[in-house]
C-alpha cells in the first residue's frame, strides 16, 4: 500500500527516522558509559521496546501498571515503574510479573512501603524499591539527603525488597528552551543526588541504579558521572514541542529527527484561505501546542475541536483539494499515540508493517 491509499486519520513512523534516532541514542549513551533504559510511555509499544533492547537498552520504564502489563507480556524482561504504586490491586499484579520479568518501583513514603511489601510477601517474590527524590520537579518525591535515607533504611531491612537505588527525574527541566537554563537546572539536580548519596554512604547503603534524564537533558544526567541510567522517552519520536528546544549553537535541536506523524485528509474548503482536515484533537494531542503541516510551510493549523483540524493559508499557497493528505507533526508524541491502536510503519511512501499500541489507554 502507499501512503495515499492509508485511510486517515492514521498514525504513520518513518522507520527510517526511527532507526536513526534509537541507533543515535544507544550510541551516544555507549560512547559515554551510561546505560539507557528508555521510557515507554511514550510509545506504548512491547515491539519498539524490543528495538530499543535490541540496541543495547538496560530495560524500559513505564507509568503504569497496565503498561508494565503489557511489555512484560510482549517479552520484556527488566521494567522499572518510575511511579508511587500505592494500590493493594495493582501491586499485587506487579508482583504476579515478577516471575517472569525483573520488576522495579518507586517509594517515597514508609507508608507506601508496607504495601509494597505485603504484595511481595503474598506473591512470594522479591521486589525492588527505588526511593524518588523530589529533585526539584515539586511532585513526587523525598527531599534529598536524610529524608531519602530513612526510607531507603526501611527497604534495606525488609525480608521481601530491595534497595535499588534512586529515581531522580526532572521533568520541568526538558522544555526549558535555551540549552543553558537546562543545563543549569540538572546542576541542581546534580547536587541534589550528590547529596543523597553521599549521606547514603554514610549510611551504610549504596546505589546501584540512579535513573533519571529524559529527551531534553540527558546529555547533563549523562555526563554528571552520577547517574547511571537515562530515561528518555521522547527522542524516538519527537515533536513540535521538542523540536522548539534550542541546543549548543542555538538553533533547533537537531539530534533526533521527526519520525511521528498524524496523516490526515481535507475534508471541506469552505472559503478562500480555509481548509478543514480530518483530524482534530481527539486524534492529535494539543496540550503542548498545536500541530504542524509537514513540508507545506503555507498551511497553518489555527484551530482544533473534537474532530476538526482548521487549516489557514494565504493566497500565495495553492489551496488543497478536497481529499489531499497532508502530514501533521504532533505537539506532543505521547498522548498522541495514545489516541490510536495502530502504528503504519513507512519505509518511504510503501506501508511496511503495522505493529499495534497495546499499552493504549492503559491508565490502570
Ligand atoms: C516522561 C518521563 C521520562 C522521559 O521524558 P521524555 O521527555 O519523553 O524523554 C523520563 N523519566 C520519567 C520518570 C518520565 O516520567
Amino acid at each position: 500500500m502507499r501512503l495515499e491509499d492509508i485511510d486517515t486519520p492514521a498514525l504513520l513512523i518513518d522507520l527510517d527516522a526511527l532507526e536513526a534516532n534509537l541507533d543515535g541514542m544507544a550510541k551516544y549513551l555507549a560512547d559515554n558509559g551510561t546505560k539507557l533504559r528508555p521510557h515507554a510511555k511514550t510509545h506504548k509499544s512491547p515491539v519498539i521496546a524490543r528495538l530499543q533492547m535490541a540496541r543495547g537498552a538496560t530495560g524500559v520504564c513505564v507509568q503504569k501498571t497496565a503498561e508494565a502489563e503489557v511489555l512484560a507480556w510482549g517479552g520484556v524482561s527488566d521494567i522499572l515503574v518510575t511511579n508511587e504504586v500505592i494500590a493493594p490491586a495493582k501491586l499485587s499484579r506487579l508482583a504476579a510479573l515478577a516471575p517472569f520479568a525483573h520488576i522495579a518501583l518507586c517509594a517515597d513514603h514508609p507508608a507506601a512501603l508496607q504495601y509494597i511489601e505485603l504484595a511481595a510477601e503474598n506473591s512470594g517474590v522479591r521486589l525492588d524499591v527505588l526511593v524518588e527524590v523530589d529533585v526539584g520537579a515539586g511532585r513526587c518525591g523525598t527531599a534529598p539527603g536524610e529524608d531519602a535515607v530513612a526510607l531507603a533504611r526501611l527497604i534495606a531491612k525488609s525480608k521481601h525488597l530491595r534497595f535499588g537505588g534512586l529515581q531522580a527525574y526532572q521533568g520541568q527541566a526538558q522544555h526549558l528552551r535555551e540549552p543553558e537554563r537546562r543545563q543549569a537546572e540538572i546542576a541542581n539536580v546534580v547536587a541534589r543526588v550528590r547529596l543523597t548519596v553521599e549521606s547514603l554512604r554514610r549510611a551504610g547503603l549504596s546505589c546501584e541504579t540512579i535513573g533519571g534524564g529524559g529527551t531534553g537533558t540527558f546529555p547533563f544526567e549523562a555526563e554528571s558521572g552520577v547517574f547511571t541510567e537515562i530515561q528518555a522517552g521522547s527522542y524516538c519520536f519527537m515533536d513540535v514541542d521538542y523540536s522548539r528546544n534550542l541546543d549548543a549553537v542555538g538553533s533547533p535541536a537537531r539530534m533526533f529527527r521527526q519520525s511521528l506523524f498524524v496523516l490526515s485528509s481535507v475534508m471541506s474548503v469552505p472559503k478562500p484561505g480555509v481548509a478543514v482536515i480530518d483530524a482534530g484533537h481527539k486524534a492529535v494531542a494539543v496540550d503542548s501546542g498545536l500541530p504542524v503541516v509537514r513540508d507545506a510551510s503555507g498551511f497553518q493549523y489555527v484551530r482544533s475541536s473534537d474532530e476538526h483540524g482548521v487549516l489557514c493559508f494565504g493566497p500565495e499557497t495553492a489551496p488543497p483539494q478536497l481529499g489531499e493528505k497532508l502530514m501533521l507533526i504532533p505537539g506532543h508524541c505521547d498522548p498522541t499515540v495514545d489516541r490510536f491502536d495502530w502504528y503504519v510503519g513507512m519505509r518511504g511512501d510503501r506501508v511496511a508493517c503495522l505493529w499495534p499500541i497495546p499499552a493504549r489507554g492503559a491508565v490502570n
